[in-house]
């Protein structure tokens, strides 16, 4: 190949990039939309075009704006000699692309009090967003009216992943589905039935032809409401590997798109698991037709390595929670499946849509909503993730940090605390930054009093970021509700060798109750205060206190978990002072004992 020809094998097909964005005053408007600062007119363009050149910071931004659309070019494409089209390949064409679908919304929230609001839901939704998650499941449409309408509200503002619902596979509750997620741009029903011997035979008391006509019929009604169906047989993994290579058949000649093979009960081993996935995808006629997924629980701690498992045996879509939420011992956490695949691109040679920089602030903020603690030696996410204890390490990680870090904290988007607001920012910073963290409070009234109470944190903090925020709004919108309990003051007197002694004053039904009691520590006392005017007969079963940044001036956030008659809530409460955070989380906690319990749906996957 001679130089010349190298030469215009670099050069970009500028006619075509134009072309791609509509003609050149097509381009030279949206371009003036997204960087109204920094337009290019339309003149230029076409001496870019005359030129057979354009300046690289200019191609930076086309792809940033190609992206922001919703979009996203591969700009090899755009170079002469290249015939492929130019959008990113899409996952259907393609197997390097693996899926990632986000359950912390559904199988999270099934960990005991993990409950969430509807203003929770949407937060944590919008937040998976802009993680870059492809499919979010919101909820279980048919379990509750409450459910339905958080699905719905979040179908109404998610633009670019895909939304879903899972139901069982009976008529009435594929059709929740359907309504709940109609908003949706991108919508998914993901409808499920047991397969395995033991469930079919003693929890759906059916034949196993009947178990496939029942998927069969599911799946089509389903497909009355969107192109995208997931279908899961559930406790694949402890299934007949020739029946459901027979339902799977059946379902994909319905029209089902993704087929899901769950672990259920965190029963499987890796080496197994991959064999299983081979097995059956070769066994099921149409298999290519489909793309497969993986939902392992972690029941055995290995949940994270039966998904990589199952990829390596072909599944292209792990289904997975933030933080490893989930019933009983947890899902797959997201952010290890996902930066296991990137760090070990050797091995996988996978891609995912996640922007791993968003992970720590995800963690986080599911963590305060849910009342979730993180251990501190958790991969990714845990507060000792990235710290270098040991002498000799600390050495080597500052000489070079390959040596003891396989990949750097800010790749995950740890030290990304940023410094958001401070004291004397004004009540329209205040707004804008809510905005821009995806917060609605929903009324003028709740935003000055959000605003009362940032003021009131910034004199005690100067440095306020986006986690105190997210503390501080988690408080206001449960708050918001109306309470009965509301914590109003409260002060302590703790001395060597004196048992300390609480007073505290809060509202019940608007009423102030005045209670005061000695305890074996401070925080005892305040309990036992409250206790003396409620008296829950609630017991308590967890107490914890994290730091919400990092810094001695950082704010103490604390969960309590009650449980009373076998219902289980955790209340939550922020405060600069942690005493106080406990006086409000045991109250936030008491609120939610008073909330009727919400009906499990039975039989999920
Ligand atoms: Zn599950």
């Amino acid at each position: 190949m001679s130089k010349l020809d190298k030469k215009s094998v670099m050069q970009l097909n500028i006619d075509r990039l134009i072309a791609y964005f509509n003609g050149v005053n097509a381009l030279a408007e949206a371009l003036q939309h997204y960087y109204p600062e920094d337009a290019v007119s339309a003149a230029a363009i076409y001496k870019w075009r005359k030129r057979g050149s354009l300046p690289l910071n200019q191609l930076q931004k086309i792809i940033l704006m190609a992206e922001k659309q919703g979009k996203p070019i591969d700009i090899n494409v755009f170079m002469r000699h290249n015939h492929t089209t130019p959008e990113k390949i899409k996952m259907t064409s393609t197997n390097n692309r693996v899926i990632i679908f986000d359950t912390t919304l559904r199988d999270g929230e099934q960990s005991p009090g993990a409950a969430m609001t509807k203003e929770e839901k949407i937060r944590i939704a919008r937040q998976l967003e802009k993680l870059g998650v492809d499919v979010i499941e919101a909820g279980f449409a048919a379990a509750s009216e409450g459910d339905f309408d958080a699905i719905h509200s979040i179908a109404e503002v998610i633009q670019h992943a895909t939304v879903c619902s899972l139901c069982r596979a009976n008529e009435r509750d594929v059709r929740k589905a359907g309504e709940a997620i109609a908003p949706a741009s991108k919508k998914r029903i993901h409808t499920f039935i047991a397969t395995s011997p033991l469930h079919m035979e003693h929890k759906l008391r059916m034949k196993p032809q009947e178990v496939k006509e029942a998927a069969v019929k599911a799946v089509k009604i389903a497909r009355e409401y969107t192109d995208d169906v997931e279908f899961s047989c559930e406790d694949a993994l402890r299934s007949d590997l020739n029946f459901l290579a027979e339902v799977c058949q059946a379902v994909i000649e319905a029209g089902a798109t993704t087929i899901n093979i769950p672990d259920t009960v965190g029963y499987a081993i890796p080496f197994q698991t991959e064999v299983f996935f081979r097995e059956l995808i070769q066994k099921t006629p149409n298999s290519d037709k489909v793309i497969w997924s993986a939902h392992c629980h972690n029941d055995l701690g290995l949940a994270v390595s039966n998904s990589l498992a199952a990829v390596i045996g072909g599944a292209r879509q792990v289904e997975c929670t933030i933080n490893g939420l989930g019933e009983r011992a947890g899902n797959a956490s997201l952010e290890e499946v996902v930066m296991a695949l990137k760090t070990r691109h050797d091995v996988f040679n996978l891609e995912t849509g996640i922007d791993t920089t968003q992970i720590v602030p995800t963690s986080k903020m599911v963590s305060t909503i849910t009342g979730y603690p993180i251990q501190p030696n958790k991969a990714i996410v845990g507060a000792n993730a990235f710290a270098h204890e040991s002498g000799i390490h600390q050495d080597g990680v500052l000489k070079c940090r390959e040596t003891y870090e396989i990949m750097s904290a800010e790749s995950v988007g740890w030290s990304n605390n940023r410094l958001t607001l401070g004291k004397l920012s004004g009540r329209n910073a205040f707004r804008t930054k809510l905005q821009e963290l995806g917060i609605e409070l929903g009324s003028e009234e709740a935003l000055n009093s959000a605003f009362a109470r940032f003021k009131e944190l910034a004199d005690k903090k100067r440095e306020i970021f986006d986690e105190d925020l997210h503390a501080l709004v988690s408080d206001e919108l449960v708050s918001r509700a109306p309470d009965r309990y509301k914590y109003v003051s409260l002060c302590i007197h703790s001395e060597t060798g004196e048992e300390p002694t609480a007073e505290i004053v809060f509202n019940t039904d608007g009423e102030e109750k005045r209670a005061s009691s000695h305890g074996s520590g401070p925080i005892d006392a305040v309990f036992k205060a409250i206790e003396s005017k409620v008296n829950s007969s609630a017991d308590l079963q967890l107490y914890s206190v994290n730091a919400i940044t990092a810094g001695p001036e950082s704010q103490g956030e604390v969960t309590v978990r009650l449980s009373r008659e076998g219902y289980i809530v955790n209340g939550q409460g922020a405060d600069t002072d942690i005493l106080v955070a406990s006086a409000k989380a045991y109250l936030s906690a008491l609120n939610k004992l008073e909330e009727s319990p919400r009906i499990k749906a039975q039989g999920v996957i």
